[in-house]
């Protein structure tokens, strides 16, 4: 323990605490902006400055210890000074345009200067020469409002391990941009969205699909039919200040058919989809080892499977060939769907609520058109962007009734519902493959072994004398460390589950943006609450699923269900793949 003096107030805390984690015990906050904890402290912004007895400079307080004896000052005039005028330089080269700027109201540096009291800045304004990166990729980087916070290349380094960012030019020149000189559609960026939800200010956004959304339900020919993936309901009230109970798929459904929609369907049905083809895929390989790759990966995250493309080619044939469930969902709402509504599928407009940005890029491969030749899904929208589509049409959805989803599509069991966190594609799969193999229901949490926020899980299950080997990770830097170990035969596995964004889906990059914290632990819990309550907790059990089987696709693996539900993933190539 080490003895100092804060605000002369005395403390004593372990060695090595920062003095900014040392102030807050006392109930200071100093103000911070680049800093994020573990990931980036490094003091870039000089937010967080203090005055310290015997030192000539002003220190960070992100990035320096307490030491034995120091007196420190967070409120001096020469500390508040400074920090005022390092946020006047940051604000001179940023484009502020609060009003119109999708980070408005959830913004550090607004914040920030908010509570400076700011008045006219000494310094002119200088931005840089080029505005925005390509506006028709799902991310989109806006060079007038970055603020060199460096959150972006830390997240994209340390926890993806995709390196697409990096400082470039130098002096008083450099700036963050895409490394290697490619542009950001050039690179091997995953669409992972995770810069976007570390970054600050609104230098990073997804590209806004809301008025395609729009464009679509009001045209009087088109019948607009919207899917909502499992991790929406676990996220979607939190800028609204609405808990888990509040905050249900029902209510979001009532905004979506006040905004104009025609249909409100479950993602969670084509969830259910995914595992009666994935499971029956895995049972296939493991009836014929020899002829089949090993292990099987999961296929639903379009990020794991952007990143494998570019990085690891040669495992491409180990991703199962099922569709995600957003795709499938495409495909049948243009089809099965279709045909009970008695419409042309062309006049269907399926519009998918999205944790995710890899999803936008998803629903625009080329190949992804079974149903009738145009895109299955029309537009992926983030969750967001459906809060933003909510606060236009000035709608209060804590004031609002729930509404029943519709059906048939509408329904979907708690293993689909719990696709949203890490884990839940793997324990879904395998509640299904029990029954495959031996005609009975497991107890449905027989497999819980495979939950929590770990970023990389192994376990073993025995499924009727066969010992499966599992893994599943979350973040594409345990993704990537997973696939250096197989490739040195340092582990063995049957099946694993990859989820490109750390703790799966509920820590998605489209999700509501918390600075500095991530909400993937709370929205899972939700998930698995939701799973243990439901009376449905088994995807082979799913009576729409059993019904789209026996009335339209036959059977897993029939010859209709792997034109509409399964893809070919070498079908398209990412920008550097041979
Ligand atoms: S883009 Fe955002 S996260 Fe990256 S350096 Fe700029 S402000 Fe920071
Ligand atoms: S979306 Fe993901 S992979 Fe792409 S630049 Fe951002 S963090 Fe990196
Ligand atoms: S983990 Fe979920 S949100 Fe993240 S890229 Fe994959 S599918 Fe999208």
């Amino acid at each position: 323990m080490v003895s100092a003096t804060i605000d002369n107030i005395k403390i004593e805390v372990p060695e090595n605490t920062t003095i900014l984690d040392a102030a807050k015990k006392i109930g200071v906050r100093i103000p911070t902006l680049c800093y994020w904890k573990d990931l980036n402290d490094i003091g870039a912004c000089r937010v967080c400055l203090v005055e310290v007895e015997g030192y000539d400079r002003l220190l960070t307080a992100c990035n320096n210890v307490v030491e034995e004896g120091m007196v420190i000052r967070t409120d001096s005039r020469r500390a508040k000074r400074a920090r005022k005028n390092n946020v006047q330089l940051i604000l001179s080269q940023h484009k502020d345009e609060c009003p119109t700027c999708v980070r408005s109201g959830n913004c550090s540096l607004q914040t920030l200067a908010n509570t400076m009291n700011l008045e006219d800045s000494p310094f002119e304004k200088e931005l840089p020469a080029i505005e925005k990166s390509d506006a028709s990729f799902p991310l989109i980087r806006d060079y007038t409002k970055c603020i060199k916070c460096l959150r972006c290349i830390q997240v994209c380094d340390k926890i993806q391990h995709v390196n697409v960012w990096d400082v470039v030019n130098s002096g008083g020149n450099s700036t963050v941009d895409v490394a290697d000189y490619y542009t950001l559609k050039e690179s091997d960026c995953a669409l992972c969205g995770q810069c976007i939800t570390h970054c600050p200010v609104g230098a990073l956004v997804e590209r806004d699909d809301t008025e395609v959304a729009l464009h679509a339900i009001y045209d009087e020919n088109k019948t607009v039919v919207v899917q909502i993936a499992p991790a929406i309901r676990t996220a979607w009230g939190e800028p609204f200040g609405m808990n888990a109970e509040e905050a249900t798929i029902e209510r979001l459904a009532s905004c979506l058919k006040r905004i104009g929609v025609d249909y409100v369907f479950d993602t969670n049905f084509t969830a259910d989809l995914t595992i009666m083809e994935e499971a029956n895929e895995f049972l296939e390989r493991v009836k014929d080892r020899s002829a089949s790759r090993f292990p099987m990966f999961t296929s639903c995250c379009p990020g794991w499977v952007r990143f494998i493309k570019s990085h690891y080619p040669e495992y491409v044939d180990n991703l199962s060939s099922a569709k995600s469930p957003q795709q499938m969902f495409g495909a049948v709402a243009k089809s099965y769907y279709a045909e009970i509504l008695g419409k042309d599928p062309k006049d269907i407009f399926v519009v998918s609520i999205m944790p995710c940005l890899a999803k936008k890029h998803e629903c625009a491969i080329p190949a992804m058109n079974d149903a009738c030749g145009d895109p299955d899904v029309d537009v992926s929208l983030t969750t967001r962007e459906v809060d933003r589509l909510i606060r236009m049409a000035h709608i209060d959805p804590k004031l609002l009734e729930d509404t029943p989803l519709d059906m048939p599509l509408g329904v979907g069991s708690g293993a689909g519902n719990i696709f949203g966190a890490t884990g839940g594609v793997m324990e879904a799969a395998l509640r299904t493959a029990y029954f495959a193999v031996t005609g009975k229901n497991p107890d449905p949490d027989a497999f819980k072994d495979v939950r929590g926020m770990d970023g990389w899980k192994e376990v073993s299950f025995d499924l009727a004398g066969t010992t499966l080997r599992i893994a599943v990770v979350n973040g594409l830097g345990n993704a990537d460390n997973l696939l250096k170990a197989l490739k040195h035969r340092e582990v063995m596995y049957d099946f694993v589950e990859v989820m490109a964004c750390p703790g799966g889906c509920v820590g998605g990059g489209g999700q509501p943006i918390h600075d500095g914290y991530s909400m993937k632990q709370e929205r899972a819990d939700v998930l698995y609450t939701q799973d243990k309550n439901s009376n449905l907790r088994f995807s082979h059990e799913n009576p729409s699923i059993k019904a789209i089987y026996e009335d339209y696709l036959g059977e897993p693996l029939s010859e209709k269900s792997e034109h509409l539900l399964h893809t070919d993933h070498h079908a398209w190539k990412m920008p550097n793949e041979d």
